[in-house]
């Protein structure tokens, strides 16, 4: 297959993909990542939010056979799809520290240092990568009272989260050259993001800030310890956003704390 027929494949399949960036298909970056690991020949039923009905879209446009979809840990709805959730602030409990910020994929969350925050619940995909960051626990997940989207209305909204999330990219990207702030969410493979973007027109275009990724005077000791912490944050931040567990997430926590000192040496 030709390098365009292979990216305009990897196109066709983020567009069946529900695009909530939750990493439930084990690629942590979410939606376009999985898109291209399936192009090249990962399995296609590992979509969680998707459900079967997205398992069987993809088999029948790569002509594979049709897989049982992952399950979901939320009851299916009458689409075949698990249950669309929200999540919510306790608001009272909120200390405004604003972790769950960063953590949001679609932006989808408001609020600043120290004071109280908020999920704008309409934009809102359930993806929970806000709840392992929160550190008291604030943050709830309901079941989404709206109805059920038709096609239509499903393909709009994940074209709107597609184009938040590259957004939400293009943001950490511009951040990561001042950032001062703490580092939520291991970073994204953003070069990916850009690399691919920069090649098809059906995708928003994502460009790399000119600061160079790394520090080139750090020495060999740092920048080992450096890409170690990054490796254990993102399998325990893997880990958790499947499973809830206390001493992981202060593990988590730790972890992060030492990664901001090492990114200021
Ligand atoms: S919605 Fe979540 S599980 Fe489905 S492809 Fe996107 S990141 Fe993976
Ligand atoms: S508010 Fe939380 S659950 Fe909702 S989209 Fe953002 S990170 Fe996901
Ligand atoms: S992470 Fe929790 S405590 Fe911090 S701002 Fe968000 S909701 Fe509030």
């Amino acid at each position: 297959m030709s390098l365009s027929a292979q990216r305009s494949l990897i196109v066709q399949i983020d567009q069946l993909l529900p695009q909530t960036q939750c990493g439930l298909c084990g690629h942590r970056d979410g939606c376009l990542p999985y898109a291209k690991s399936i192009a090249e020949g990962e399995a296609a039923n590992k979509c969680v939010p998707g459900g079967q009905p997205v398992a069987d879209a993809l088999a029948i446009l790569l002509q594979r056979p049709h897989l049982t979809a992952e399950p979901s840990v939320w009851d299916i709805q009458t689409d075949g799809r698990p249950q669309r959730m929200k999540a919510i602030i306790r608001e009272d409990e909120c200390i405004g520290c604003t972790k769950c910020i960063s953590a949001c994929p679609v932006d989808a969350i408001i609020g600043s240092g120290k004071l109280m925050h908020s999920i704008l619940t309409d934009l809102c995909t359930g993806c929970e990568l806000c709840i392992p960051p929160c550190p008291v626990d604030c943050i709830d997940l309901v079941a989404d009272p709206e109805p059920i989207p038709t096609a239509e209305q499903r393909t709009l909204e994940q074209n709107q989260l597609r184009q938040r999330y590259y957004a939400h990219i293009q943001r950490e990207e511009k951040r990561r050259v001042s950032r001062k702030g703490p580092i939520v969410r291991a970073e994204i493979d953003i070069e990916f993001f850009a690399q691919f973007s920069q090649a098809s027109n059906n995708i928003p275009t994502i460009t790399l800030a000119d600061k160079p990724k790394e520090n080139p005077v750090l020495d060999a000791k740092t920048t080992i310890e450096l890409a170690k912490t990054r490796t254990q944050i993102k399998k325990l931040e893997k880990q958790l956003s499947v499973r809830p567990d206390e001493q992981k997430q202060a593990q988590l926590i730790a972890l992060q704390q030492r990664l901001n000192e090492l990114q200021e040496i």
